[in-house]
């Protein structure tokens, strides 16, 4: 059965833009692709505005404001603000407050796209439909004293046309005209907010349902190395909402996580500091626990099953043998013992005689 939805609960804004510019990606867009081909500086310049970004999301607004995972030069800062705002993911501030209420609510009440409401909640439906109340911004005082933040929150509507649309059709005039501005617009405007925005609404969604848990199970957050390729590295999302102050996700060297490499990166250069880890011991000792319960818990399952039961028997039947023949081997060891005691004695005695005899045969001389 379907639900209706009252037209009231629509957020109108947000769905005519969510939904207008993912029918242009996939109408317009490959249209314009079609009719005109691509150059190779448009193609540059999609993948540049792809990772300006989304990492902007990932390394700005998730890992440095909403998790304070590293410090940042104001140059990192206010580019993380500008193109992020082109993401339109809404301000850094509301982003990290509705973040932060994730970490703390993560699968339940009070958590904004909760998975347990289902996956097409927590991708997109939660910013389709309204809220029941408006988010109190009483997590991010942190953020509301920071002047570049509250600029941006302030701003963030004209910033975000500006900086989607102005700014690369600008870009795009100034390579190839008119038909530059129009290419632009398309590709690095309209389609790569399509692209960026569902990457994020990956990890809210996908994030949380396909993967594995090792360090815990406490909440439906995964670990998944394909997730990674498509959300910048936050796919190993199990180890981040563990460890979220951790400015790695992908713990492991071999793991793809580019915002780490990028955090690591412009540490070299003085424009990241304080780069907060977790121990490995710490880490390696939860994944042990996570270990450890997993096969306590298979075991328990195997055996109520009755499918480990005959080996079990088997083992404390071999363990009690082995246990016997210890016994037995003991017994015997004693007794070898205890017959060579007794002989040694036989032979002290027969000493003692012998010297008794002597002195006998000497006192008699
Ligand atoms: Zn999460
Ligand atoms: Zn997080």
């Amino acid at each position: 059965m379907i639900s209706r939805v009252p037209l009231d609960r629509i957020n109108w804004k947000t769905s005519v833009f969510l939904i207008g510019t993912f029918l242009l990606s996939i109408t317009v867009v490959p249209l314009y692709l079609w009719k005109n081909g691509i150059d190779w500086f448009q193609f540059a310049f999609f993948i540049f505005m792809v990772f300006a970004t989304g990492m902007s999301i990932t390394l700005g607004y998730h890992r440095m404001m909403s998790h304070l995972a590293f410090k940042a030069h104001w140059s990192v800062r206010l580019f993380t603000l500008l193109f992020g705002a082109a993401a339109f993911e809404n301000s850094a501030m509301l982003w990290c407050c509705e973040h932060r209420r994730h970490h703390k609510h993560v699968d339940g009440e009070g958590d904004p796209y909760d998975i347990t409401k289902g996956f097409f909640h927590a991708h997109i439906g939660w910013l389709l439909f309204k809220m029941e109340a408006e988010p109190p911004f009483d997590n991010v005082a942190d953020l509301q004293r920071d002047p570049l933040i509250a600029w941006q929150h302030k701003w963030i509507h004209p910033l975000a046309f500006g900086m989607s649309f102005l700014f690369t059709s600008a870009v795009g005039w100034a390579w190839g005209g008119a038909q530059g501005a129009l290419a632009a617009f398309l590709l690095a405007g309209v389609a790569r907010v399509v692209v960026v925005q569902h990457s994020t609404f990956f990890i809210n969604s996908l994030c949380h349902t396909i993967g594995n848990r090792p360090y815990s199970t406490r909440c439906t957050a995964r670990n998944s190395w394909f997730m990674a390729l498509l959300t910048f590295g936050e796919g190993y999302h199990n180890y981040h909402h563990e460890f979220q102050h951790d400015y790695r996700n992908g713990v492991k060297a071999w793991q793809f996580d580019p915002t780490k490499w990028a955090i690591w990166m412009l540490s070299k250069f003085g424009l990241t500091q304080n780069l907060r880890r977790v121990a490995s011991e710490k880490i390696l000792l939860a994944e042990l626990g996570e270990t450890q319960r997993k096969v306590q818990l298979k075991l328990a399952a195997a055996e109520a099953a009755g499918s480990t039961h005959s080996l079990v028997a088997e083992t404390i039947a071999r363990m009690q043998e082995i246990a016997h023949e210890f016994a037995s081997y003991r017994d015997e060891k004693m007794e070898v013992t205890r017959e060579r005691l007794l002989e040694l004695r036989r032979e002290l005695n027969e000493a003692l005689s012998n010297i008794r005899l002597l002195d006998v045969s000497g006192a008699a001389v």
